[in-house]
């Protein structure tokens, strides 16, 4: 970068109170955060300073409680990501931007009518009463999605409504709440799609998407659709369990549970002990919260002593009938068979009752397969269904 921008990018940093060395770090764990080594640092901190040839985006608001955009307004005053957010060319973000009225909506059409921008969803597509179940600037929302969305570069989904229509799309709903994809997909609309899903959806995530979209050009050369999986999610946030990154795996491992009404409960949850029989979800939930944590970097739920209730799990194809909330609930009750290396799908329990903390440790870790074989052989095991129609309600 030429000396005399990268002053002016300096004076930019300092006059929101952040020091070139903080800024340099924060690009570390960005590039961290993109699956990428530290020592590319320094070309993301050039291509944030050089934010004056951003691509546009619009952020879009629909079925949603605007939890995902409270989540953003977190990311800290005066701080990196917010300098971060300042340099992105934002030009409509209905919640938190000062254009009302016609003033807003000639920045969106000004913006679509130019081309080459991202479009941002939040919330869940409402397509219930013929688009009716919701509606701004006159016109049904799925108006603005049809009209919008065919000429964005990408469309990133931020947060599980729009992922897999959330909460917005718990049973019964009545609106007929879906995700982006599954909407998209349903119009044969192409436009791809970068889902970020978590309610609310991780800050943290969203300004390293869209440092690798908007100012690294990833989109512009297709590399970052390479790098997402199945469900548009990309891999190196969600490639990973919860549960592999946790802790409180090593109390997990040893058969050391948290229990509802046990007379230890609450020291054993201090002593850090596994909340899985609490229904904790994080062995079937896919993100790296454990990692990048939350409220700054300060905790996540586990840390903080709540079971992970599975808001990163979600089924994008299927809209909004993989919604996570029908999903996980109910959120403390055990819902699953736990697939173990070498043992198959159990409960955790189970196996620590039947051989021993030490014992099951030694299996996982070590993955002695005849060994695991041999010993978990006749063990019974309890499917989800089994098991919520004996606790019905939940482990009390
Ligand atoms: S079940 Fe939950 S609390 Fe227990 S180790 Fe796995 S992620 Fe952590
Ligand atoms: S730990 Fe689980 S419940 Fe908490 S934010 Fe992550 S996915 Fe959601």
């Amino acid at each position: 970068m030429a000396q005399e921008a990268r002053a002016e990018f300096n004076e930019l940093l300092a006059a929101r109170g952040v020091s070139r060395r903080d800024f340099m770090k924060y690009c570390g764990s960005v590039a961290a955060l993109l699956g990428m080594s530290e020592m590319y640092a320094p070309q993301i901190a050039s291509a944030i300073a050089a934010g004056s040839k951003l691509q546009p985006a619009l952020w879009m608001a629909h079925g949603l409680c605007t939890g995902c955009t409270e989540s953003m307004a977190q990311v800290g005053k005066p701080d990196v990501p917010t300098v971060v957010l300042d340099l992105l060319s934002l030009n409509y973000w209905e919640t938190v931007m000062a254009a009302a009225g016609d003033q807003a909506e000639a920045n969106v059409k000004a913006t679509v009518e130019a081309g080459g921008f991202v479009l941002i969803i939040e919330g869940s597509v409402m397509t219930g009463f013929d688009g009716n179940a919701f509606r701004v600037a006159g016109k049904t929302g799925l108006d603005e999605i049809n009209e919008i969305a065919p000429k964005a570069l990408a469309v990133i989904a931020v947060g599980s409504c729009a992922v897999d229509g959330g909460w917005v799309a718990g049973d019964p709903n009545p609106a007929g709440a879906t995700g982006v994809s599954a909407y998209l997909k349903s119009k044969g609309i192409k436009t791809p799609v970068i889902n970020l899903p978590t309610c609310p959806v991780n800050p943290e995530w969203v300004v390293a998407i869209l440092v690798d979209v908007l100012l690294e050009g990833k989109l512009a050369d297709g590399s970052i659709l390479k790098t997402l999986d199945d469900q548009g999610r990309p891999k190196m946030i969600f490639g990973s369990t919860i549960h592999d990154n946790c802790p409180r795996r090593g109390r997990f491992e040893n058969g050391q549970f948290v229990k509802f009404g046990s007379p230890t409960q609450a020291a054993d949850e201090a002593a850090g002990f596994c909340l899985y029989e609490m229904g904790c979800k994080g062995p079937q939930t896919y993100t790296n919260c454990p990692l990048v944590r939350w409220n700054r970097s300060l905790s996540w739920c586990v840390e903080s002593g709540s079971p992970c209730i599975g808001c990163g799990t979600a089924d994008a194809l299927k809209g909004g009938k993989g919604n996570w909330v029908d999903a996980s609930t109910p959120f403390l009750s055990r819902s699953n068979n736990v697939r173990l290396p070498f043992i198959g799908g159990v409960q955790p329990s189970t196996i620590g009752a039947a051989i021993g903390g030490v014992a099951a440790a030694g299996l996982v870790v070590h993955g002695i397969a005849s060994v695991a074989k041999g010993r978990v052989k006749g063990v019974p095991t309890e499917t989800e269904k089994v098991h919520d129609a004996k606790k019905k309600g939940g482990d009390k």
